[in-house]
């Protein structure tokens, strides 16, 4: 048996997530991610998939989120009929999110067309929620830490991870003729002191492994990320401002729901109300409601009256007009909107309509990849340009790293230490290219592995003739 991989993205970059495992002539795809950021990081979504979508056999999803997820649609619309295999809570997310990430550009496309500020003449979406429909009758459920059959040479086993709910580290047997092996692909790895998920399964084996490194670079992101939170609503809150939060609707919404819950009933912040402004915002937490066992709250937290996803203080907008009708709150609030590194979603509208206000607070509570408006206003490179308008950032910008769904670098090592030994080849996968570096020293220093960090699009032959 002959093991190839090849790197489509998610290499020296934390969006864009693709691996192309071949084994002899079976090719597995693990994550099938949009490109986010960077606009040569996004014109990669529009350029012509690297192999034939209709040869790919199967592919295999960690989690849910978009960069993982997001260019399903495409792949299927363009030839792509094998199976798709997830976990139960992961498959309900990605139904929800694939048809919002359509439905969005759609609306994106259309509104470029009738403003006129798009550099196409006929601006067309990525793909359209008939293309994201058409994903859903490939996607199979799988048990956690039950290996399932790929083909006759290949098993999967689901461990959790973290990170968001339903997110795995994946690890493939493959049964050579001779010799058998272990790949593990950590996925997006979450946070060991997490109150709504549980730290990342420890691992112990493997002969190659691609490990994260969102935040490979950084150390001691605070453990109380709850203390954080009160400051900057208790100091929004003198200046009578509103404090907006762009958040992914998938797992930053409900842990700042979590905590702000908490803070209230500890009479640590005032009860001033919570706006979650989200269509998938319900959705999202009947999900939580059907998989008690890929997370920590009980039924009672998740009950209608008083729970981190119900109390007197919060109120969901589903609808269009109940969000536009937010700009107007000039009083103590708090708004939590996606997207989550404000690419797109009607956290947009909120930012054009706050970032001139110097009462207001801006909070990231993820992380903000390269090129995408959330770091930009992070690094406060104005003008920050939102539906073709620029704007001048008056308002307050924080970020609480500690809320992110991210293991920091100590939390990355700790979790690579528990492998019984090196691995004969370690990829370090899903970072901007000075935390992969960062890590790979940390890695060398810590551990003394030697790790590789791949290019976008290069290739490795992993076993011959095994
Ligand atoms: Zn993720």
């Amino acid at each position: 048996m002959d093991v190839r991989i090849k790197f489509l993205g998610g290499a020296k970059s934390v969006t864009g997530s693709r691996y192309l495992l071949e084994v002899d002539h079976y090719k597995l795809l693990i994550d099938c991610g949009l490109f986010q950021g960077l606009k040569d990081l996004r014109l990669r979504n529009w350029e012509e998939f690297p192999i034939n979508p209709a040869e790919i056999d199967a592919i295999i999803l960690t989690h849910a989120h978009l960069d993982h997820t997001g260019y399903l649609p495409k792949l299927v619309r363009e030839g792509f009929s094998g199976k798709i295999y997830a976990t139960e809570p992961t498959i309900d997310l990605v139904k929800v999110l694939l048809l919002d990430s359509a439905k969005l550009q759609e609306e994106e496309a259309e509104y470029a067309k009738k403003k006129g500020y798009s550099s196409h003449e006929d601006p067309q979406p990525l793909y359209t929620v008939k293309d994201a429909e058409r994903v859903f009758s490939l996607l199979e459920g799988v048990d956690i830490e039950k290996s399932i059959k790929i083909n006759p040479q290949i098993k999967a086993t689901f461990s959790l991870a973290g990170h968001i709910l339903g997110a795995c580290i994946v690890s493939l047997d493959l049964m050579g003729s001779s010799q058998r092996k272990k790949i593990v692909f950590s996925g997006d790895l979450g946070r060991y002191s997490d109150p709504v998920l549980d730290p990342p399964k420890a691992i112990t084996e493997a002969d190659i492994l691609l490990v994260e490194s969102t935040y490979g670079d950084r150390d001691n992101i605070n453990a109380s990320p709850d203390l954080e939170l009160a400051e900057v609503i208790k100091d929004t809150q003198r200046r009578g401002g509103v404090v907006l939060i762009p958040a992914f609707t998938v797992g930053r919404t409900q842990l700042v729901l979590y905590y702000l819950y908490t803070l209230i009933k500890e009479g640590k912040i005032p009860k001033i109300p919570v706006y979650i402004d989200s269509p998938m915002a319900i959705k999202v937490n009947d999900i939580y409601k059907r998989y008690f066992d890929f997370h920590k709250l009980d039924e009672i937290q998740l009950s209608e009256h008083d729970s981190p996803l119900n109390f007197k203080q919060l109120h969901y907008r589903k609808e269009q007009e109940e969000s536009m009708g937010l700009n107007f709150i000039d009083d103590n609030a708090i708004i939590i909107s996606a997207s989550g590194m404000v690419t797109g979603g009607r956290i947009l509208h909120h930012l054009s309509n706050r970032l001139k206000n110097p009462q207001d607070t801006v909070l990231f509570v993820g992380f903000q990849a390269e090129g995408t408006r959330g770091r930009k206003i992070l690094d406060r490179q104005e003008p920050i340009k939102i539906f073709g308008m620029s704007h001048q950032i008056k308002c307050d910008v924080q970020y609480i790293e500690g809320l992110s769904a991210h293991a920091d670098r100590g939390e990355l090592l700790h979790w690579l230490s528990q492998f019984d030994s090196e691995p004969k080849m370690t990829f370090i996968i899903h970072g901007e290219e000075k935390s992969a570096l960062g890590f790979q020293a940390s890695i060398k220093e810590k551990l003394g592995w030697d790790a590789i960090i791949p290019e976008y699009m290069e290739s490795f032959k992993l076993f011959d003739n095994i």
